[in-house]
């Protein structure tokens, strides 16, 4: 599995089509993604302030107990870099959600 680390080594594929890229050539671009949960204030409505919230924080607690460290982390925040070859870049950076 790619790991998110910009490899060091001289052979590195684009990952849209699997071309091989010499880097130094300019003929890639390394593409980092950073994602992000939801970054902005929970918005609560009266039937969620009705709710146990005691229940509800046991509830989110015991789940993440479930997790490991990394799991929990990467629910939040993603962080990929990959590298494209020119043309498959200059067609994903148009519409990036669309692959
Ligand atoms: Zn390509």
């Amino acid at each position: 599995m790619f790991d998110g680390r910009i490899s060091s080594s001289p052979t590195i594929s684009c990952r849209r089509c699997g071309h091989e890229l010499v880097p130094g050539r300019g003929e890639l671009f390394a593409v980092s993604v950073v994602a992000v949960a939801d970054p902005y204030p929970p918005v609560f409505d009266e039937r969620d302030l009705a709710q146990d919230v005691g229940a509800e924080i046991r509830r989110l607690v015991a789940q993440l107990n479930g997790l490991d460290e990394q799991q929990a982390r990467d629910q939040v925040y993603r962080r990929v870099v990959f590298h494209l070859c020119t043309a498959c870049y200059e067609d994903w950076i148009e519409e990036p959600a669309s692959h």
